[in-house]
């Protein structure tokens, strides 16, 4: 996109101007290769100083999966955000910015012997689990542990459903944390997923309805839980409105309260909310076609190094230079393979091979997903 260019973009409603400033300052400038991730700190300065502030004694661990960027983590850890994990890559990540084990959990409830050895040997004391068998692993290679167990909760309503992989029904999480406190862990907590994307508020409502049960059943039996972890799947805003931040933790926080008292502590893993809306994706128009009826718009970011999540039903919002005759798009990425399409029936102005194309909220599951398949590059990030 060259400078003159610049005038005839608006800034669209879903970004906050001084991004979209920083984006396009970074576009003009001919250095920049396509295609790049822009993160934009201040915003994701502004979640972290929202996120939790709804929730009373709550203290938050951002899901590093979302984006494991250095730039995002170390900066993330300058805020003084706590870390979840789930594998030596991500521990790896969080001990080259020396951050303390004490400030690191684990929630993914099948965990490698690799990585649980690392785990215990750099200090991580907290671990979820689901199964006997990770009872089993668990009081073998991190003994005395704090142990959460993980409850299937519902994920209707969820674009990006968690359920199924991981998590059990009440009884059978009273059992466990009963045989995790046979064998010599601590069983201190609980922990579900409402899904990612969860646009359903009555999922985190219900999920704590279960939580409550096996809370008191785990009490009669003589295990003082402390600690409710409710995972992440805070929305965004993509294409749709979402629910705010705010109104979702005002809900739970009612919910706490009026079901566990003021004791408990809340555990809130996020990741998709942190970063998401932070990031811009910039692209570069590579080519166009009319297949039938369709007008095909090929990019050089797609399925495969970046847009994952398209195919899962995300639909992003794309940006181009505002001059040409508005069309219907099917969008595609570079790749050969035909699942290279991330969306169909997208309203945009026509662009020129070789113009920039702007995807937004692009901060969180785009690079961590990505690939070099079929030798595309994936996007480098630039934190401005
Ligand atoms: C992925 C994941 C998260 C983060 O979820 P978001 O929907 O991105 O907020 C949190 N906890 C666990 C256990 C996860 O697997």
């Amino acid at each position: 996109m060259e400078d003159h260019h610049r005038d005839n973009l608006s800034v669209p409603e879903n970004i906050n101007p001084a991004t979209w400033d920083k984006v396009l300052r970074s576009v003009a400038s001919p250095d920049e290769r396509t295609p790049y991730l822009i993160i934009d700190r201040d915003v994701i300065r502004d979640k972290v100083s929202q996120i939790g502030s709804g929730i009373s004694n709550s203290r938050v661990f951002y899901a590093v999966k979302a984006n494991p960027d250095i730039s995002v983590v170390s900066f993330l850890n300058e805020l003084g955000v706590d870390f979840e994990i789930a594998s030596e890559g991500e521990l790896a990540i969080l001990s080259s910015l020396g951050v303390k084990g004490e400030r690191i959990i684990t929630s993914n409830p099948v965990k490698s012997l690799k990585f649980l050895n690392e785990a215990v040997s750099y200090g991580v004391s907290r671990y979820a689990f689901d199964s006997l068998q990770e009872v089993e692993k668990l009081s073998l290679h991190a003994p005395g542990s704090i142990v959460y167990v993980r409850l299937n909760v519902p994920n209707e309503g969820s674009e990006w459903p968690l359920s199924k992989k991981y998590g059990v029904e009440i009884d059978d999480a009273l059992h466990l944390l009963e045989r995790a406190g046979d064998a010599g862990l601590r069983p201190e907590g609980l922990t579900f997923h409402v899904g990612s994307q969860c646009h359903n508020v009555y999922n985190w409502d219900m999920a704590l309805d279960k939580s409550v049960q096996l809370w008191d059943a785990a009490r009669e039996k003589g295990i003082e839980l402390k600690f409710v972890n409710i995972g992440g799947g805070y929305p965004i805003k993509y294409t749709k409105d979402v629910m705010d931040i705010s109104d979702i933790e005002a809900q739970i926080d009612r919910s706490v309260q009026t079901r566990f008292g003021s004791d408990i502590e809340v555990h809130i893993e996020p990741g998709r909310s942190v970063v998401g809306d932070s990031g811009i994706l910039v692209a570069s128009v590579i080519g166009k076609a009319v297949r039938g009826d369709e007008n095909w718009l090929y990019l050089d970011v797609g399925v495969f190094n970046g847009l994952m999540e398209s195919l899962g039903g995300i639909k992003y919002s794309y940006f181009c230079d505002g001059r040409g005759e508005h069309k219907s798009w099917t969008i595609a990425g570079p790749s050969c393979d035909s699942f290279d399409v991330m969306d169909r029936d997208v309203e945009l102005p026509e662009p020129h091979v070789g113009d920039t194309m702007l995807i937004l909220s692009c901060g969180a599951y785009t690079v961590s997903y990505a690939s070099e398949f079929n030798g595309f590059s994936i996007p480098r990030t630039i934190m401005l």
